[in-house]
């Protein structure tokens, strides 16, 4: 037998998450000596004993690591022996700094359900158990190091039999920083809407009781507050969506388990794995024809956003009451809130009662929205469970940066080295606490982090509140400022995201990003590396009018698409079509043809919006991107239809297509055949263009971004072209291709202009 000590240190996120522990289990079940401690920034182990038991050792570190355990990069080296004898937990070092990079917050594990529904566990129906491999941790910090005194958890003493579980090594529990039982932890209380508690002996079971009489409740939950009703009564929907002014935008929905969600949606392989992962999502899922959740749930759309329960508090309420809409508590256009006083002022014109407790929230999380495209998890909404857990980029780079993201669905991302965090979901940036929100987010980022930026990117848009913001911040800190173009930084995102840095056929389709000519782009193919960007086509522009107006009503962009179109008869077929009452066509038609009060789009976003007005899909929208999302949801499958773009200059020209959809559209043809015609047109766009671009440039890497691909059909559609021509197709999957990935995009944009600069070439 041969001894050996080895030196090992790994990196990534391997503290608060039982990762000594489990190596302290491991080491000795292998009956190998020496030690496990945290440094600052990585966890040291030294093991010395005989060869082969290290070589198992080592082997069980990557087939057994606990859930929440990521090793990033691990370093080793040979020691000399030291004739160690057992293996210990050494205490951390007095100045470390534990993690560099905090778990995100975690789903209730199979462990600690089977204790809360175990009549002889002492946790038995406690809605606040966890363990080192589930539960808060993002959401509950105030500061680093991750320990019990720097959460929400410090006013909380341990008991007894908690603290025993909390020191020893061998328990699930070991330095769960969030560890609690009915006797020391946070409790239940209900409460009525003026702050008045509700005497109950159970506020749980009241709770659920309250929800099955049609209440509607606001429940705390891990990153906020949640508003909850029952989604199988149309008239409980109904009072919510008045009293939260919230017109046909879907409800997402928590449901008790796999088998309920079966009842009403499709699961597939990859969807029933999003679903159940620790991160535990909201899964938009097909829907099924059913009678159980009510029409106005989810009006008009192919999907539900489903979640199952994630929190202890959440499985014993569902075991209740099986399907609950779950949505996020909050103002319309304002942050969730998080806490106690807050949702009684914000929510009490909304909730009839509030289920509180008394572990506060530090950090906001809203849920987190993912789906499956190409068969592979994507997220839509990157944010709890996932933040801020970081990600790895190709390279490192000096210095820091702070990019201010979006105005819409805004994140923000801090990088350093060779690693990007991204902020949980900040929302839209519409209104002062949105935009407090963000200043906040800034500064725990950084505090977490342990981050100083040297630069500060944001979008190029003049008039953004980011924009202004960073002009701010580099005046007050003396750093420069960098502007990013909108559809370049959604390209580099999904590189950043790929760990790809050369050239790159980027199809950038969204809704509105500021151009370098001032017009609003979105249907931009760019050939883009991490610092350049060239605009090779984009889509003929056409007039919105009104601005903001035309959004909201996008009948006016069907009418703008068919002047140009159709300059000779566009009022006729307007009206055959009834694109809107007569009366109101000639006004809007004169503001189009003098260009009075309109701003010129190259959107593709908007052009699914015009073309949902003319099929009569969507004239008038409540929520962003609605015109889209039914025009999808209505598609039927055809190859009887097609429809073609032609090609002027570097201008996809749109002018044929419409013609066509507006004769098949009149012609009696199904607006479900011309909506799979019309998505099918743009996926041959990207293959045919793409193709265009491999012949005179030689790339052959095609980048799909911006929020357009959210949209299934397209997305799988343009992938399968472009792969069936043998080009790599690269798609988003942990960053999200809408506005709330952008961030990412012009970190890294950013980081590598300031690299540039400071070369001093
Ligand atoms: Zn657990
Ligand atoms: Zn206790
Ligand atoms: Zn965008």
């Amino acid at each position: 037998m041969t001894r050996k000590r080895l030196g090992l240190k790994f990196y990534g996120i391997v503290q608060g998450v039982g990762f000594r522990p489990f190596i302290y289990r491991t080491a000795r079940a292998r009956n190998l000596a020496g030690f496990v401690k945290n440094l600052s920034d990585s966890v040291l182990v030294e093991i010395e004993g005989d060869e082969s038991a290290i070589e198992h050792f080592l082997d069980s570190l990557d087939t057994h690591l606990p859930p929440l355990a990521v090793i990033e990069r691990a370093t080793r080296k040979e020691l000399p022996l030291q004739q160690d004898t057992t293996f210990k937990i050494e205490a951390s070092e007095k100045s470390a700094a534990i993690p560099v990079h905090i778990s995100p917050d975690i789903a209730t594990c199979d462990d600690c359900l089977a204790e809360l529904f175990d009549p002889d566990d002492r946790r038995y129906l406690y809605p606040f158990i966890n363990c080192t491999n589930c539960g808060p941790r993002f959401t509950i910090i105030y500061d680093i190091p991750y320990d019990r005194e720097n959460t929400t958890m410090a006013v909380f003493e341990m008991c007894e039999a908690c603290r025993k579980e909390y020191e020893d090594p061998l328990n699930r529990r070991f330095h769960a920083e969030p560890i609690a039982c009915p006797h020391c932890g946070p409790r239940l209380a209900l409460l009525n809407r003026d702050g008045t508690g509700i005497k109950t002996q159970d506020p749980l079971a009241q709770c659920a009781e309250r929800l099955a009489r049609g209440e509607i409740l606001a429940i705390k939950g891990l990153g906020g507050f949640h508003l909850a009703a029952d989604a199988t009564r149309a008239d409980v929907v109904a009072k919510l969506r008045e009293r939260k002014r919230r017109g046909e935008k879907a409800f997402a929905l928590m449901v008790r388990n796999l088998e309920d969600i079966e009842k009403i949606a499709h699961v597939g392989e990859t969807e029933w794995e999003i679903l159940t992962s620790p991160q535990c999502p909201i899964v938009l899922l097909r829907k099924k024809r059913n009678r159980i959740i009510a029409d106005n749930v989810a009006p008009g759309l192919a999907a539900y956003g489903i979640m199952l329960p994630y929190t202890p508090l959440h499985h014993l309420l569902l075991d209740k009451i099986p399907y609950l809409i779950m949505t996020s508590g909050n103002q319309r256009d304002e942050p969730i809130c998080i806490a106690n006083r807050e949702a009684l002022t914000n929510l009490g014109g909304i909730a009839d009662a509030f289920l509180t407790h008394d572990r506060g929230i530090r950090l906001r999380c809203d849920d987190s929205i993912a789906m499956s495209l190409n068969g592979k998890m994507t997220i839509l909404r990157r944010s709890r469970g996932f933040a801020p857990a970081p990600l790895k980029l190709h390279k490192k780079f000096d210095p820091p940066v702070l990019a201010l993201g979006a105005h819409l669905k805004n994140t923000i991302c801090l990088l350093k080295d060779d690693f990007a965090f991204l902020s949980p979901h900040i929302g839209d940036l519409e209104t002062p606490k949105a935009r407090d929100y963000l200043r906040q987010s800034i500064r725990l980022m950084e505090k977490i982090t342990e981050t100083t930026p040297g630069i500060v990117a944001c979008d190029l848009h003049p008039s953004y509140f980011t924009h202004r913001l960073a002009e701010d911040l580099a005046g007050e800190r003396n750093i420069p400022w960098i502007n990013v173009q909108h559809h370049h930084a959604h390209v580099v995102s999904c590189m950043a995201e790929k760990g790809i840095k050369d050239y790159v056929i980027g199809f950038s389709f969204d809704g509105t990003g500021y151009g370098l000519d001032g017009k609003i782009w979105g249907g931009e193919t760019l050939i883009a590396d991490t610092k350049n960007f060239e605009r090779v086509y984009h889509l003929r522009n056409f007039p919105l009018a009104g601005g903001e107006r035309a959004i909201q009503e996008p009948w006016r962009i069907g009418l703008a698409l068919l002047m140009d179109s159709l300059p000779e008869d566009w009022e006729g077929n307007a009206v055959k079509l009834g694109l809107a009452e007569p009366g109101a066509l000639a006004p809007v038609a004169s503001v189009l043809q003098k260009r009075l009060n309109t701003v010129e789009a190259s959107s593709m976003g908007r052009l699914f919006d015009g073309v949902s007005a003319i099929l009569g899909c969507r004239k008038v929208i409540s929520y962003e991107g609605q015109g889209a999302m039914e025009l999808e949801a209505i598609c039927q499958k055809s190859t009887g239809v097609s429809l073609h773009f032609s090609r002027s200059g570097n201008e996809f020209d749109y002018r044929p297509l419409i013609r066509d959809i507006v004769d098949l559209k009149l012609s009696g043809e199904s607006a479900g055949k011309i909506a799979y015609a019309f998505h099918r047109a743009i996926a041959d766009l990207v293959r045919d263009t793409a193709q265009r671009i491999r012949d005179e440039r030689k790339l052959d890497r095609v980048v799909l971004t911006g929020g357009c691909f959210q949209n299934k059909i397209l997305t799988e559609l343009s992938s399968r072209l472009l792969r069936s021509e043998g080009f790599t197709v690269l798609a988003h999957e942990n960053i999200p291709c809408n506005d709330g990935g952008i961030s990412l995009g012009q970190a890294v944009i950013a980081a590598e202009k300031g690299e540039w600069n400071g070369n001093g070439r």
